[in-house]
């Protein structure tokens, strides 16, 4: 029991060194992160004593520590000069392209048919620490005080496959930044152990095949990818018998083709939950897993979060581009290529929003609207492609920033 003790001890520390990492006004976010760093410190000396779980720990405590290190670093950088917004977009974009770098992440253990041996205060009421009998721990959401529950509310439909028809997709922005794990939300393989995936996104026989398919036995396990909420258990057409799991992070993935389903709409399932078996239900040719990624309804290759072949998860923080809803947009293409473009594509939406119009009224003369929207009669030329000379036709709009 006292192991326990201890090591709820040191998660409620760890816990609290992620809480205060959380958001930190920038004035005080040096300090706090060098006190965070030293008691990430001891703990890390504190660990030594403690043998199983510790593993795990470690890692929590790398992640945070490289976290906290980096943030530090943004903050001298910006602490040492006034602010200037292009630096800060660079900083930011330093940041992004942190979080975003390319990690291995493993498949969590099965928590299926594990006892739990105790739950645990984590020192954080959304959180609760589970330990089971097998020596492993875990940290799941508290439900009942889940800040993010809109998420579980909104476009909620347990009947209806794509609930968003409300959603304009037009005005998603170019890219979204997706926190795909942290330490309370975990990875599971969505089978036992990799498999080369048989089937890939994109188009196939004039169809568009919106998922990746996983060669698997009848009957064999499927597990839920991350934590969540059960949104469809139903047979569907084509799917087959098919399951959707909504995550915290707004994320869908679909299992389908299975020849049972394990869960029922509503139900709450922590990443290793099997969630139904392998099977050949709906079109389908042989048992295989067809499993999908979506967002707002939209998929996107699987294999830009999952590494199938080698079971891992490829990084914590995922940016979600408008672009990947292409049926063609696949994970061949570089994705380091992609984050660069984001720079690009921040310049452009800047520039896109600086946009102003005129509509030409009678009497408008080039040199008169220049003067009102304090540019050249060159500039506005060169905007709309015309020449001074051009004569201006009453009603027509003219780009004039
Ligand atoms: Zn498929």
């Amino acid at each position: 029991m006292k192991k326990y003790i201890l090591t709820c001890a040191l998660l409620a520390a760890a816990v609290a060194v992620e809480a205060r990492a959380a958001r930190p006004s920038r004035a005080r976010l040096q300090e706090q992160a060098v006190e965070a760093m030293a008691e990430a410190d001891s703990l890390r000396r504190l660990s030594g004593l403690q043998g199983a779980a510790i593993d795990s720990l470690q890692n929590l405590l790398d992640r945070m520590e490289a976290r906290l290190e980096n943030r530090a670093r943004t903050a001298r950088e910006s602490s040492d000069k006034p602010a200037d917004p292009e630096q800060a977009a660079a900083d930011s974009i330093a940041d992004l392209q942190f979080r975003l770098q390319r990690k291995q992440i493993e498949s969590t253990f099965d928590t299926h048919g594990l006892t739990v041996l105790d739950t645990l205060d984590s020192g954080n009421d959304a959180l609760h620490v589970i330990l089971y009998a097998n020596n492993t721990w875990k940290y799941v959401r508290n439900r009942a005080v889940a800040k993010d529950s809109t998420i579980f509310e909104k476009y909620w439909d347990t009947t209806s496959l794509f609930p968003y028809q409300e959603v304009d997709m037009s005005s998603m922005p170019q890219s979204v930044v997706i926190d795909l794990i942290d330490s309370t939300k975990s990875y599971h393989y969505p089978y036992k152990g990799a498999v080369n995936p048989r089937g890939k996104y994109g188009p196939r026989r004039g169809r568009r095949h919106q998922g990746v398919d996983l060669p698997l036995k009848m009957g064999d396990s499927v597990y839920a990818t991350f934590c969540g909420r059960v949104r469809i258990s139903k047979y569907v057409r084509g799917y087959g018998n098919l399951v959707i799991i909504r995550h915290d992070n707004g994320l869908e993935t679909y299992y389908g083709h299975l020849s049972e389903r394990l869960v029922e709409p509503g139900t709450w399932v922590e990443a290793g939950h099997i969630i139904g078996l392998g099977g050949s239900t709906g079109r389908s040719t042989g048992p295989h897993l067809h499993f999908e990624t979506r967002y707002y309804g939209q998929a996107f290759d699987p294999e830009r979060l999952i590494d199938f072949k080698n079971g891992i998860l490829c990084r914590e923080t995922f940016l979600l581009k408008k672009s990947f809803f292409s049926i063609y947009s696949n994970a061949g293409q570089d994705f380091e290529d992609e984050i660069a473009n984001e720079e690009q594509d921040k310049k452009e939406a800047a520039e896109k929003a600086a946009m102003r119009y005129h509509k030409i009224r009678s009497g408008d003369t080039l040199g008169a609207i220049a003067r009102k929207y304090g540019t050249t009669v060159t500039n506005i030329c060169r905007l709309n492609g015309i020449k001074s000379t051009t004569i201006l036709r009453i009603g027509r709009t003219l780009r004039v920033r």
